[in-house]
């Protein structure tokens, strides 16, 4: 295929703005998939992206399309439209040319709307705007259109309006996409370069790695060599999608499609890779390889002490499709043996708690969500921690950076001040507000991730009365006035309920912490104190004071049936406590305080 007849695009958009739907249309149309064997959303092939309605693999497939008497290839590359897979977008991105980036005729310019227009012209894509959804009658086309221009510069000429429902404005994008969106360059003839931007798991034919060729050609048979991974495999099987996968002989220069080479497993398979020739001189590596970074941790632990090994198993089969999620068993005094996961953000850590409750019918317990900590030590010992428990004692930490994102909120303006006074309260730092139209501004802060990661999501539906959207973007680490609060039961630490946070919220949250500890356990035959402390300075008290009288004397004595039932009562909430020192606790006293950080 000569590469003047390419075009590579990807359709970029806030969630729920039709960016399946348009994908399904324009599939029909170019007859890729004929109407009777057309279901909605082709290419959100998992069922849980169905029931979310969500794209979380980026997938690619390759159109024939012919305008004005000429046949061109058209690459269809879908990106995950959330922030949490940014890595993934970014490299799906630069296997493309251009970009249709779709708006939603009647809810306007979102926070991943910005986000993803963003990092399309951070690669330099042409942008082919379009509006969808046309054919609401309660479309705004007019004041979408000035968002898109006030937010992105984007002329309000150059917007097209489409229906990815009725199909109306469809084929516009089409042609628009051919004649805006530049051809790919590079030689058919040149030395094998190709990006790895994505792999899914095939549980037959193993590893199944999506590639853009930027130069060269790639055959059948051939060896090829992974330059990162420095590993060299024989491709078994390469083509295209269309959207089933279909063999071909060979991909060259600006074509996109798939290898395979009997590879075992995802983790051998680096997104960002660049594949070129096993022999002679190997072309370039393509531009930065980053292993994608896991920043929200959290414990997930079975209800059922006994499905232990039933857990490990599942979430090894999970991790085979997606490795960027990570786990590794962990014990709490609480909650007994369970693990320790790693997600690259919340989105991620709620998909991935999902998948297990739906395909391993598991019941979890999951404890509230943390991040990943830096800490330099008195000693200058730099570590990284992923749970508050294994920050250093007080008395040898130098200093603590916890991640800061730069967050993105769109919203109505009368909502400004809420939201505002919301990120002061979580000491925010202000970055600018933008007035998308009369009635609709960009709000943007740098924020602790913690923060973010505790509740903002639904703060800001709340306070927004759902109308708000928000996105964020990781900045780095910032040293903070961090502490570790511990939680001591009759002067011992319980270390699953050590929390990390700021100096100056430690007050609140200890005194939180500890009031709860003491509705939920029960008077001892002995005074149980409760502390909050920084390292060795108490900072809250409570005291669970004696019982006085035996439980058993409200029975006044007669009858013995009632007596009894009480006795296995005890005996039965005894089997759910867990024992701090002589004091016991019932696991529902560390779960309220657990969930809720
Ligand atoms: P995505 O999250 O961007 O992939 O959005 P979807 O393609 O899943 O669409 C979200 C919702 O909008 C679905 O209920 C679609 O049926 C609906 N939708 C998509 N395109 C149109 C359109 O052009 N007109 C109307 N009225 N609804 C649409
Ligand atoms: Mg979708």
């Amino acid at each position: 295929m000569d590469p003047k007849n390419i075009r590579n695009f990807s359709i970029v958009a806030h969630i729920d703005h039709g960016k399946s739907t348009l994908a399904d249309r324009l599939l029909e149309i170019t007859e890729t998939i004929s109407k009777r064997d057309m279901k909605e959303q082709v290419l959100d092939d998992m069922e849980l992206e169905r029931q979310r309605g969500i794209t979380i693999k980026a997938r690619a497939v390759t159109m024939r399309a012919k305008v004005d008497g000429k046949e061109y290839e058209l690459n269809l590359i879908d990106t995950p439209g959330h922030v949490d897979f940014q890595y993934e977008v970014s490299r799906s991105l630069a296997c493309c040319e251009g970009a249709v980036l779709l708006v939603d005729a009647f809810q306007g310019v979102e926070a991943q709307t910005v986000a993803n227009a963003y990092a399309a012209m951070e690669q330099d894509l042409a942008i082919v705007p379009v509006m969808n959804k046309v054919d609401l009658n309660h479309a705004r086309p007019d004041e979408v259109k000035q968002e898109m221009e006030q937010t992105l510069a984007i002329d309000p000429d150059e917007v097209l309006g489409c229906s990815a429902k009725t199909g109306v404005g469809c084929d516009e994008v089409i042609r628009a996409v051919v004649e805006r969106v530049p051809a790919p360059t590079g030689d058919p003839k040149d030395t094998l370069q190709a990006m790895v931007f994505d792999s899914v798991y095939d549980e037959f034919r193993g590893a199944v790695t999506y590639v853009r060729v930027m130069n060269g050609t790639v055959k059948k048979g051939q060896k090829i060599k992974f330059l990162q991974a420095g590993t060299v495999h024989d491709v078994v099987e390469l083509g295209q999608f269309s959207p089933k996968r279909v063999a071909r002989p060979q991909l060259s220069a600006g074509q996109v499609g798939y290898l395979i080479c009997n590879i075992k497993s995802l983790g051998q398979v680096h997104i960002g890779d660049t594949v070129s020739v096993a022999t002679g001189e190997p072309a370039a590596k393509l531009a930065g390889y980053q292993e994608p970074k896991r920043m929200v941790f959290c414990g997930l632990y079975p209800s059922d002490g006994q499905d232990f090994e039933q857990l490990r198993e599942a979430l090894g089969k999970l991790q085979v499709n997606d490795p960027s999620f990570e786990f590794s068993p962990e014990t709490s005094d609480a909650l007994g043996f369970g693990f320790r996961c790693g997600f690259l953000g919340l989105l991620h850590m709620e998909i991935v708690q999902q998948r297990l409750e739906g395909e391993a019918d598991i019941d979890l317990v999951q404890t509230a969500p943390n991040v990943t900590y830096q800490v330099t030590s008195k000693d200058g010992e730099e570590i990284e921690v992923h749970t508050p428990q294994e920050v250093p004692d007080h008395g040898e930490v130098e200093e603590i950076r916890q991640p800061i994102v730069r967050v993105n909120f769109v919203l109505p303006t009368e909502y400004i001040g809420g939201i505002m006074k919301l990120c002061a309260d979580r000491r925010g730092e202000y970055v600018r507000t933008e007035y998308l139209s009369a009635t609709r501004a960009m709000l943007v802060y740098d924020l602790a991730l913690a923060d973010v990661v505790y509740d903002m999501h639904d703060r800001l539906k709340s306070i927004t009365r759902g109308y708000g959207t928000m996105d964020y973007e990781v900045l780095g680490y910032r040293a903070g006035d961090l502490v570790r609060l511990d939680i001591l039961v009759k002067g011992e630490r319980v270390d699953a309920l050590s929390i990390v946070c700021d100096r100056r919220d430690a007050d609140t949250r200890g005194r939180a912490v500890i009031k709860k500890l003491k509705q939920e356990i029960p008077r001892h035959m002995f005074e149980v104190a409760l502390q909050a402390a920084i390292g060795t300075r108490v900072i809250a008290r409570e005291t669970i004071s004696a019982m006085r009288k035996n439980v058993t004397a409200k029975c006044y004595g007669g009858d013995i049936s009632r007596k009894r039932k009480l006795w296995e009562k005890q005996k039965e909430g005894k089997k759910r406590m867990k024992s701090i020192g002589q004091v016991d606790i019932p696991q529902k006293a560390f779960l309220a305080v657990l969930e809720t950080g």
